[in-house]
């Protein structure tokens, strides 16, 4: 449904679809022979602006897809509510340096002749409701095979991003149906085992509500009985058409995105193989400047051989604390320039930035005012962006509630919310400041990506474990840990002590490792950047990830 190519072009919404780029990166990089398709998303998530009671406010985002694409002539057509529906396809292409490259498809229904309603299905990314959402993925799904057929793509196989695209599955049962006729089970028309054969799915999600559903009533009014109902009901759910589950029993391989993940989905859907390819990012993109010259004099080739940081070693202490205070002072700079907060250079500087949604916890570092104020008065700087949903009414609660506390503590802790945040803004944040804080509420974080850039920037990570942390945690070693291990068993501890826990082993770890270590130990510190780099950007990369899926899922 997203992806995040390049910080202009914002068809993206935060983590799934920045991976999906990333690993076109990596892809284009590695010459694999792949193409990808989205939605145009004309009108793009939306830009946010915050007003001074900390509320969120949403525009559409204004931008010019031919600037950046070519419209290409070809035409197809998908039924909904039983109209034809005209589908074209703006044509990118991934670039790699290597001489790879990629071609992307932004699908789009914004064309002459398409009633005004259906000219915006591929106007916004995640927006409207039901309705809207199920006919975007069958413009994406449906609209998308037949864009590949029309442009003469000849795929093997298919990798289902999400279970936004599943629907790619029945144009596939349609299109290998076997010729037999009178047969007794009209089930054995549908070559379901030749379908699984060519199809990859990667699920992204750990809570069953995350999954997308639609009631047999929508999906019959919205898309016909495209395959008879009751295949569709055997294979979909029985009860509402589950887009996950269409995806598990329609694709030969399944992965989660980190091994947690894998085990938390394999408790969700019991009965399938479900394996588990870590997530990663693209190196060359989530390294800031700074780092980047530094790794080409030290470890060159490293941008397209992310194994080269095990090398990181060789780059001497202090032209590694260097360039990190440079590229932190341009972000102390630009914090300043946007919100006027007077940061300082020399301050230990903590980062949070991503999507503002309950289970990530923003204000968990807040739990207590008291105990945040006593051991870190002047001792730390905050800063923090994201967007709310806009209909997270939690999320943008806690936006809110950050820029109160943020009043409150002024004169102690120094605080700034960076408005609408975006891949460019995500390098400037994770790259300059000196620990990345993540406190997801376990096992919510499926995998998590912004702990792999800062890592790949040498910036300390200080997270839950839950999601990829749990992999790339060595305590004191590649960064530090909060809360209890992973096999401990949470789900019977109520939030409320789940939270307290939490916060009470980040209070206590920050005061007595991080701060001390931050003003007195600048050895271990900086000792500690190079263990990120060299174990965590080492493996956490899309270049491996990618490597994973075409052994374990692409050719196999
Ligand atoms: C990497 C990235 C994310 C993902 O952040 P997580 O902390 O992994 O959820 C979200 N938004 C943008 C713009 C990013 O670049």
């Amino acid at each position: 449904m997203e992806i995040g190519i390049a910080n202009d072009i914002p068809t993206y919404s935060g983590g799934l679809g920045v991976l999906a780029g990333d690993t076109l990166k990596s892809g284009a990089d590695l010459k694999l022979p792949m193409v990808a398709v989205t939605l145009l998303s004309r009108k793009g998530y939306f830009t946010q602006d915050i007003n001074d009671n900390g509320r969120q406010i949403e525009t559409p985002t204004k931008w010019e897809p031919s600037k950046y694409m070519t419209l290409l002539p070809e035409k197809v057509y998908v039924q909904i509510e039983g109209r034809d529906v005209a589908v074209q396809a703006w044509l990118y292409i991934v670039k790699s340096l290597t001489s790879g490259c990629i071609p992307i498809l932004f699908l789009d229904t914004d064309v002459a002749g398409n009633n005004p309603g259906d000219r915006e299905i591929t106007s916004y990314l995640y927006g409207g409701d039901q309705i809207y959402r199920l006919k975007q993925e069958v413009v994406l799904g449906i609209g998308g095979m037949r864009m590949l057929h029309e442009l003469g793509f000849e795929i093997k196989k298919y990798h289902m991003n999400e279970g936004h695209a599943s629907l790619l599955t029945l144009e596939l049962l349609i299109r290998y149906k076997r010729a037999i006729e009178d047969v007794w089970d009209e089930r054995l028309v549908w070559d379901v085992d030749r379908v699984k054969d060519i199809c990859v799915f990667t699920t992204h999600t750990p809570i069953e509500a995350g999954h997308d559903q639609f009631s047999y009533d929508l999906v019959l009014q919205t898309m016909g009985e495209l395959i008879p109902l009751n295949v569709l009901r055997d294979l979909g759910g029985k009860d509402s058409l589950n887009m996950t589950r269409l995806a598990l029993n329609l694709s030969e391989f399944v992965n989660g995105v980190a091994k947690k993940h894998g085990e938390v989905s394999k408790n969700m859907f019991p009965g399938y193989e479900i394996s588990a390819i870590t997530n990663g990012v693209h190196s060359f993109t989530w390294t800031c400047d700074s780092l980047k010259k530094l790794y080409d004099k030290y470890l060159p080739g490293w941008a397209n051989e992310p194994e080269l940081f095990v090398r990181v070693g060789r780059i001497p202490d202090d032209e590694l604390w260097a360039a990190h205070m440079e590229t932190k002072k341009a972000l102390i700079d630009f914090v300043n320039t946007e919100t006027g907060v007077g940061m300082d250079y020399d301050t230990l500087t903590i980062g949070f930035a991503r999507r503002a949604t309950a289970y990530k916890r923003p204000d968990l570092i807040f739990r207590n005012m008291e105990t945040i104020e006593r051991i870190a008065s002047g001792k730390i700087q905050l800063i923090y962006s994201g967007k709310a949903h806009p209909r997270d009414e939690n999320g943008k609660w806690l936006i809110e509630k950050i820029h109160a506390i943020k009043e409150r503590l002024k004169g102690k802790i120094k605080m700034a919310y960076i408005r609408n945040y975006d891949m460019d803004k995500a390098l400037k944040i994770i790259s300059g400041v000196d620990v990345w804080l993540n406190t997801p509420l376990r096992p919510r974080e499926a995998s998590g990506t912004s702990g792999m850039k800062a890592a790949h920037n040498g910036v300390m990570n200080f997270s839950i474990l839950d999601g990829w942390w749990i992999e790339g945690h060595i305590e004191g070693f590649t960064g530090w840990s909060i809360g209890p291990s992973p096999t401990e068993s949470t789900l019977s501890a109520d939030i409320e002590t789940m939270d307290r826990r939490d916060a009470d082993d980040l209070y206590n770890k920050l005061e007595n490792i991080i701060i001390p270590m931050y003003y007195h130990d600048r050895r271990t510190w900086i000792r500690m950047m190079q263990n990120a780099i060299g174990k965590n950007a080492y493996y956490f990369n899309s270049h491996r990830m990618m490597r994973r899926y075409v052994t374990e899922a692409y050719i196999r």
